[in-house]
């Protein structure tokens, strides 16, 4: 039955369609946007659109930018010869926040997992190995510690072993099936620093 009418009912359904939101959630931001004040809902929907039509992937390192080459690449600042593999824009960011790393990304998007059926090629490996054929001293592998994580790392370290670049793997001070994100800063330098030679 629609309780709503059309409009308020087309909205909770679209927001209810989002990952991690759920029909009451849906249902309170709905009342919450149609209180705001139209220029901030305004605000809201153009952000959407302008990410949604203006971001895209790094011509170098994957990540999410609305650039062709993101801020981090096109940094001169950057030793483009050390390559921190990661799971997702968000471990970047985790990593950016301390500050320590002078190297550059590269960003899966993923990671392997036969349970879910993902694939090597479903993760932006391709563009990694491409990658390799420049100047590389080091890639260091910075997936998550949970099995999907462990399987990404070790299938990229056989991966690359043969080119003879160097490959590492952070430290094991990242807790087991912990996402990058919610570690600490600390805890994640210490696992950059401490990181082993594979
Ligand atoms: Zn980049």
């Amino acid at each position: 039955m629609d309780y709503y009418g059309k409009q308020m009912s087309k909205l909770i359904e679209q927001l209810s369609s989002l990952p991690g939101i759920g029909a009451k959630t849906a249902q309170r931001l709905a009342f919450h946007i149609i209180r705001m004040p139209k220029e901030n809902v305004e605000q809201l929907a153009g952000a959407m659109l302008d990410a949604r039509n203006n971001v895209r992937y790094c011509r170098e390192c994957c990540t999410l930018t609305d650039q062709e080459v993101c801020p981090i690449c096109s940094s001169p600042a950057r030793d483009k010869r050390m390559i921190m593999v990661v799971e997702n824009t968000r471990d970047l960011a985790a990593y950016e926040r301390i500050g320590k790393y002078e190297g550059v990304y590269h960003v899966l998007h993923g990671a392997i997992s036969p349970m879910l059926g993902i694939g090597p090629s479903d993760i932006r490996l391709k563009e990694l190995v491409q990658r390799l054929q420049g100047d590389v001293s080091e890639v260091i592998i910075a997936t998550n510690s949970s099995l999907e994580g462990e399987t990404t790392a070790l299938y990229i370290s056989k991966l690359i072993k043969p080119t003879g670049v160097k490959v590492s793997r952070i430290a094991s001070g990242v807790p087991v099936g912990g996402d990058l994100e919610y570690i600490d800063e600390v805890t994640l330098l210490r696992a950059l620093e401490g990181r082993i030679e594979l």
